[in-house]
Order: C-alpha cells, then structure tokens, then sequence
C-alpha cells in the first residue's frame, strides 16, 4: 500500500517535470545493443576463462578484461590509481597427508582418505590395535591409550560413535574399512577428489583444532597387512580376548594443514556527476562463477556474466552524459560472490574509507534468461518490498516500457535478499534493489552457456536499468 502511494505520487511529479527537465532521451539508451551485450558475454563466457572461479588464473583473465573496458571507457580509477581493489582472502589444503606402516605408504585421496579436519602434525607415531567392530563392549575392554584403534565398519561415513568411544579410551586416531563393500571407499575416493578440485577458499582465516578426532577410511585389505591375518578372518574376530592376540604394529598418521592468503580483486570504476559531489549511486555485478570441475567447465553465461556485461554496457552508456548526473556512478564488478559476497562486504566495508556517499545500490545477478513463469519481458526486483521508493522508481523508469515487474522472488531458495551481494549494502542500510531473471535448470550447471541467453529480453531489462539509475542520479527524484 505505502509502495503504491509512493509511486502515485512520484508518477505524478515525474508527469509534472517535462521531459526537457528530466532530460531522459531515447539517443541515450542507443549504446545498450544486443551486439555490444553479447559481446562482453561471449568472452566472458568462454572456455578460455575457465569458468572464473575466484583467484584463478580464468578470473584474473577476466578482471584484465573488465580493467580494460573500464579503462577505453575512461572511467575513473576508484581510488584514482588503480580499478584493481585488491584483498587477501586465505586458502587452506592439506600438505601432505599420509600413513605409513614400514614401506607401505597410503596417500590421501588415492589409498586413503582422511575424513577429518583436524591436522595431525608432527605425525602421530602409535601402536595400531584391531577393535574388531567397535562396539561398547569390545572397546571397554581394550587398551587404547596413546594407540591407533582400526575398525571394520558397514558405512564409511558411520564412524561418529565408535569415534567417541575410543577417544573416551586414550585413541589418538581411528582408521576404519568396510570390508563388506570395497566401492563405497572408491566412491568416497571419486567424491573427494571432484570436491578437491576447488580450492577452499574463506573471507577470514580460518582455524582447525588439533585436538578434534582423526579419521581414516582405507581399504579393508589394509587391516589383513597390519594384522597378518585374512580379511576373512578379521570380519569374524570380535571378542575382546581373541583381538588382544593380534599384532599390534606401529604405523605413522600425519596430515598438516597448509593455511595461506590469496589475492583478488574487485574491479572499480565510476563516473563523475556534472558537480562535485560525494553522493554516489552503486552499480554492481559479480563476475566470479564456481570454475571448473575436472575438465567440465561451468562458463556462467547467465550466472553472471549477463550482468557483468550488462554493467560494462551501462558505463558506456552512462559515460556519454556526465552532464545529465546529479551524483557520481561507481561501477562495482566482485569477486568471490559465489564463496559468501565476500568481494562485495570487502567493498561494502571500505566505502566509508573512500569519498562515496552511498545512496543506493542496484545490483545485477543473472538477467539473461526468461523462465518458466513469465516467459518474457518480465524482470524481478529483489529488496523492492524493503525499499518502495527505489521500486517505485524503477516503476516510474519502466512506464513506457511495459516489463512485467516482480516485487521480490520466492522459490527455490528462501528471500533473495541474502543471496547476492546487494546484501552487503543492505546489511549497512544503504538501499538496494537487485534485478534478476530467475533461476532456471542450468542454474550452477554447464549447461549455463551462451547459446541459451534471450539478448532481446536481456537488452530490454538493461535499458529498464539505464532509466531507473539515471532518475536515481537525479536529485529531485531520489532524496
Ligand atoms: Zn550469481
């Protein structure tokens, strides 16, 4: 109800201003082409940038590409050097994990996998005692201080109780095998090994505590080599007398966590109002996708080289009319929106640093599809229900233009307001609106490829864009 008053209102001063007075010419629209959008996206998207995933050689790829649009369209450095606004973000892997028992050696992720986060470093040097299939009453009755326990369990990933039994007992570590059932350790080996194939990367460093339990699974065949005795033998070896007559050899476990920063970058640029002033509206985009897997490639054409495009394509056309602006446009491309926002809240978190007032943010995620619901010429405006006078705005810029507009998206994934980086600037109260074409099937998929992006709708909803910053740029229309 109040949006709907706002809007009245504010249509009916906008019908009250002539168009000389609010200068919004259609010549100004006419750089928003679908050859110039297709363009950005289709080196954007390509194989050779790898699916830009966040400090990859494929995103810095990208962040050369954008600098240097940025740079032809003369826009202004952010801070007046440099459009790279560099950070440190930290990454962790594991060094170089392993147990070894006389010369066999299992290496992580190939003879085993160590399903912990906990590192283990220096190694752990420990007698290994077979515990049969570590249930309370065998484990009572054995000596685990200070030693490695080895179970035979029927689920690799079931390993929690018998965790917290032996480590009530003085275990250091446990190594566990389901000697039933061989491909389930292959395909935990192919699990890790797909999640592996991206780094782990964290705004804050992050911190592991060596004193969290250590787990191994292996190969039960593993057990007949530290036991001497058969696999066959050892399923059916599950009192506590037989067990302590087994051998008990001395194994090494050892896994270090290898902790260091990594460096990305946001791309900023901006345009200066016809004055000085430090009001300045937001225009961003992230333009970091989830990489590659293997060799499958994800090129994020939708996600979100729509809008990194679409942001490269407003700055040319905002760059032809400076003299139109009340307020100064900072285009913003993040990085490492696909790990948690983390170059928009690193933006969001310095501005206060730099000569910008933010008045509002207008953020562009994925704006290239049309979906199942409106098929076409529609456009969701994600924070439209919490800030009504930007969604009125927005209305205002479109009246000509006829898109079906959306307050807020609801499927799927819960409110859209926390899921892209118009949330950092939510976060401080500053007002977003987030424009967005809804998720489809190709969402985070390969599958999410150029070929498949509507350039006609995607054209009409940038320059639906265009005119809603441009009436933000204006003093007398936004406060
Ligand atoms: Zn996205």
């Amino acid at each position: 109800m109040r949006g709907s008053i706002v809007i009245l209102i504010l249509s009916l001063f906008l019908t009250h201003l002539n168009a000389q007075e609010l200068e919004l010419k259609e010549e100004y629209l006419e750089p928003i082409t679908k050859t110039e959008l297709r363009k950005h996206i289709e080196i954007l998207a390509s194989d050779s940038l790898e699916g830009r995933f966040t400090a990859s050689e494929g995103q810095i790829k990208a962040a050369h590409y954008i600098k240097n649009q940025f740079s032809s369209l003369q826009l202004h450095p952010y801070n007046d050097t440099t459009f790279y606004q560099s950070f440190n973000m930290w990454q962790w892997h594991w060094g170089k994990c392993a147990i070894s028992y006389g010369d066999t050696i299992l290496v992580n992720n190939e003879d085993m996998v160590y399903q912990s986060y906990s590192p283990i470093e220096p190694a752990i040097e420990a007698k290994c005692v077979f515990i049969g299939n570590g249930t309370d009453s065998i484990v009572a009755q054995l000596n685990l201080e200070g030693k490695v326990a080895f179970a035979y369990i029927n689920n690799l990933s079931r390993y929690y109780s018998i965790n917290r039994l032996i480590r009530n007992k003085g275990a250091k570590a446990l190594i566990i095998a389901n000697p039933n059932n061989d491909e389930q350790f292959n395909r935990l080996i192919q699990q890790v090994n797909s999640d592996n194939s991206q780094q782990k990367i964290f705004k804050d460093r992050p911190s592991f505590s060596a004193y969290s339990s250590k787990t191994f699974a292996v190969k039960a065949s593993f057990a007949e080599l530290l036991f001497e005795t058969s696999e066959d033998d050892l399923l059916y070896i599950n009192d506590p007398k037989t067990l302590k007559k087994l051998p008990t050899p001395s194994i090494s476990l050892s896994c270090p966590i290898i902790i260091e920063p990594i460096e990305t970058q946001n791309i900023v640029g901006y345009i200066k109002a016809k004055e000085p002033t430090e009001e300045t509206i937001v225009v961003s985009a992230h333009y970091d996708h989830i990489g590659k897997k293997g060799k499958n490639i994800y090129n994020g054409a939708d996600d979100n080289a729509s809008g990194t495009s679409a942001l490269i394509t407003l700055a040319k056309a905002f760059q032809n009319i400076p003299e139109k602006l009340d307020r100064n446009i900072l285009f913003l491309a993040t990085t490492g929106e696909e790990l948690g926002l983390l170059g928009a809240l690193h933006f969001a978190e310095q501005q206060k640093q730099l000569p910008f007032e933010v008045k509002a943010n207008f953020n562009i995620d994925m704006i290239g599809r049309n979906d199942s619901i409106d098929k076409e010429n529609y456009l969701y405006l994600i924070g439209a229900s919490h800030y009504p006078l930007l969604d009125s705005i927005c209305r205002v810029a479109n009246q000509s233009d006829s898109l079906t507009l959306h307050k807020e998206y609801k499927r799927g994934y819960g409110s859209f307001i926390n899921l892209s980086d118009h949330y950092a600037f939510h976060k401080q109260g500053i007002p977003i609106l987030g424009f967005f074409s809804g998720l489809h099937t190709d969402y985070h998929q390969t599958s999410d490829t150029i070929d498949k992006i509507e350039f006609e709708a995607m054209q009409k909803r940038v320059e639906l864009i265009f005119r809603t910053i441009f009436l933000a740029c204006q003093t007398e229309i936004l406060k």
